[in-house]
């Protein structure tokens, strides 16, 4: 049966949670687009932007944005030029190959970056509401969630534990999981959403 045939959704508690996730999902990127739109960039300069100011600082190539994006180099090198163009990027030669260039975000591309971020908050506000029991148990399914995304074969640009190889559900039921790399247990609280010690998840093939 269609999970969203219109006769299913309104029997289904499981296509109604989906419907709901996705509508959530595309209501969170309509406030995304329109916070951007305010700050006078598109969309994708501003997930670039973003993007690269939670790099951990570090310089990025166009190949490696591309990639997060999950877009072809030449889908995103105009963006990257008109921000360089805005003076929100700066971008230089690598020292080791004269070949690649780097890009990174000025002071400016900074402070942009902090105002764009701002789109998440009334999303955040809304979950502190929640107990901590019942945000530990959304955690813990949005993580569940996410997994079998990544195993089915769609990889989020994030750095989340969800879709690292190195993350081991010990019980979803119980909210248990491990990190082999680290070898350290985790829970709903200790999942990491921005590790420097993600690899991404390639059905097994690292
Ligand atoms: S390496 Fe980091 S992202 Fe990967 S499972 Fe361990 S803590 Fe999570």
């Amino acid at each position: 049966m269609a999970v969203f045939s219109q006769t299913h959704r309104s029997e289904s508690l499981p296509a109604r949670i989906a419907l709901t996730i996705i509508r959530n999902g595309n209501a969170a990127m309509a406030s995304k687009t329109a916070i951007a739109r305010r700050h006078g960039l598109p969309a994708l300069q501003a997930s670039l932007l973003i993007h690269l100011h939670n790099s951990n600082g570090g310089p990025c190539t166009v190949g490696a944005l591309a990639d997060a994006m999950q877009l072809t180099p030449p889908t995103i090198s105009d963006s990257l030029k008109a921000l360089v163009r805005k003076g929100c990027l700066s971008r230089k030669k690598s020292s080791e190959d004269g070949r690649v260039v780097l890009f990174r975000c000025t002071q400016k591309g900074r402070r942009l970056a902090d105002r764009l971020a701002g789109w998440a908050n009334p999303i955040e506000e809304t979950v502190a509401d929640l107990k901590e029991d019942q945000q530990q148990s959304f955690m813990g399914a949005l993580t569940h969630l996410l997994r079998d995304q990544v195993e089915g074969g769609y990889f989020p640009s994030e750095a989340m534990c969800a879709s690292c190889e190195h993350f081991e559900p010990i019980s979803w039921d119980r909210h248990r999981y491990r990190c082999s790399r680290r070898d350290i247990p985790l829970t709903p609280v200790t999942l990491h959403t921005d590790c420097s010690g993600h690899h991404p998840y390639r059905n097994g093939k690292g």
